[in-house]
């Protein structure tokens, strides 16, 4: 069956316009060496359409009891479809329901166009990577970064792993030789940002080193190996919090985790508020410290500000790879200027078929949508001026906080921020070139050939 009603063209079978979840309480039984995993979750949700039916999202594991208002509720499930099946009457528009779904199985990831999704077992604990469709294989779920909802993960674990999730730390407790973890966010996240990561860890404040220490708690998990060798790489996401709080505004969590794995891992992965790297990103030198400035910038764009549609997931990966450039400028290596230019020579020798704004599924993570993304804002700011341009970037992840924002949102608040209407510009505004932002974007965003980055 497919969605009753699809979100995104993006991802068709995630979803549904028909529910809004408000709140997502999981309690998760997992056992490591099994790869077991039971849980009971409960979704507080206003129905958005008068339809016969709901659906939601589990992939690979099987409910064995659902719930609507504390009744027992018929449903059927298929590929990955929990459907609520038709009861004596149909849910209504407004309606506000709690659903509890009972559900178990072996949970593993999820192929599809971008890969393996989801929960994915480690030689030695889990790690949750989401994005973009992959919350579904380890709780029932709408799962579409439209519809953020506030998250309580209770999870019960053997006693020599530690379960990090979303938001804070709110209890644990040794019950029978296993340990439970409570985690609750109470900002709202995406799915695709809900986590788990499970691995024998240890857990504490991440050092400063020789950095001053930055004004949010930073943390740091990982195995007792890796521990030192950690601290000493990672010191310096005390400096690159305070440039960027600077830079984007207020840091939109109350602290931030660094949760490095045992082995290594291809790409470093976002979640909310948190990152997870692998021991290859602790290699100390720029390509490693780029990434880390990238994952920590996601937590303004992408978790705090997230898109409302995938179309338009270069305001998650155009914005984070500018904060590179800026963390590189900021840091006294080269500036944006100098990363603008070497980017926009080798994405002219790249053929030039994809719009940022609409890549298309199967593009939606290439390359060049990050580094086109940067250029475009990296021409507004050249236009704009510094003053202009950053407090665009602090007005941009003030008006949209913990909510959803689309390409237009930001092309509304760039020409009040960066316009040429008198009063609105800052001091650094070329009158003549911050005119027409919204043409001087255009290209950038809405054609396929690469603009020109002439001053
Ligand atoms: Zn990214």
């Amino acid at each position: 069956m497919t969605p009753l009603r699809p979100l995104d063209p993006y991802t068709p079978g995630s979803g549904s316009g028909d529910l809004r979840v408000e709140h997502y309480d999981l309690r998760l039984d997992y056992r490591i060496l099994p790869n077991r995993l039971a849980g009971r979750a409960r979704l507080t949700a206003v129905v958005l359409a008068d339809v016969p039916a709901l659906r939601l999202d589990l992939a690979g594991l099987t409910a064995s009891k659902v719930s609507v208002d504390g009744r027992k509720h018929r449903f059927r499930q298929q590929r990955s479809d929990l459907v609520l099946r038709d009861r004596e009457r149909p849910f209504r528009a407004g309606e506000r329901i709690t659903v509890e779904v009972q559900y178990a199985g072996n949970p593993a990831p999820a192929m599809g166009a971008w890969g393996d999704v989801g929960w994915e077992e480690l030689e030695d604990g889990v790690l949750v990577a989401g994005q973009p469709t992959g919350a579904a294989t380890w709780f029932p779920c709408c799962d579409h970064p439209s519809a953020k909802a506030t998250f309580r993960c209770e999870i019960l674990v053997e006693s020599d792993y530690t379960a990090i999730s979303n938001g804070r730390l709110v209890s644990t407790a040794r019950k029978a030789g296993r340990t439970q973890w409570v985690w609750e966010s109470e900002e709202p996240l995406a799915t695709y940002l809900a986590t788990m990561q499970i691995g024998q860890y240890r857990r504490g404040p991440l050092e400063p080193g020789a950095h001053a220490p930055a004004q949010v708690p930073l943390e740091l998990a990982c195995g007792p190996r890796t521990w030192e060798r950690a601290q000493t790489a990672l010191s310096c996401q005390h400096a690159m919090m305070t440039a960027f709080e600077e830079l984007f505004g207020p840091y939109p969590f109350a602290a931030y985790t660094v949760v490095v794995t045992d082995e290594p891992l291809d790409i470093p992965l976002e979640s909310q508020p948190l990152s997870v790297l692998g021991p290859n990103h602790l290699a100390g030198d720029w390509e490693a410290e780029r990434l880390i400035a990238h994952e920590l910038s996601h937590q303004w764009f992408g978790n705090s500000v997230t898109l409302s549609a995938w179309s338009d997931i270069w305001l998650h990966e155009g914005f984070a790879c500018y904060a590179e450039w800026l963390w590189s400028e900021v840091s006294g290596r080269d500036d944006a200027e100098a990363w603008a230019r070497r980017h926009h020579a080798r994405l002219s020798a790249l053929p030039q078929d994809l719009v940022l704004t609409d890549p298309g599924p199967a593009d939606m993570f290439d390359d060049r949508v990050y580094k086109r993304g940067a250029l475009a804002l990296h021409a507004l700011r050249r236009a704009a001026g510094d003053e202009a341009f950053f407090c665009l970037l602090r007005a941009w992840t003030a008006e949209h906080r913990h909510g959803n924002a689309t390409t237009e949102d930001f092309l509304a608040l760039a020409e009040r921020m960066c316009g040429d209407g008198e009063g609105t510009a800052g001091a650094g505004v070329q009158p003549s070139r911050a005119a027409g932002v919204r043409a001087l974007l255009r290209d950038w965003l809405f054609a396929r050939e690469l603009p020109e980055l002439s001053r």
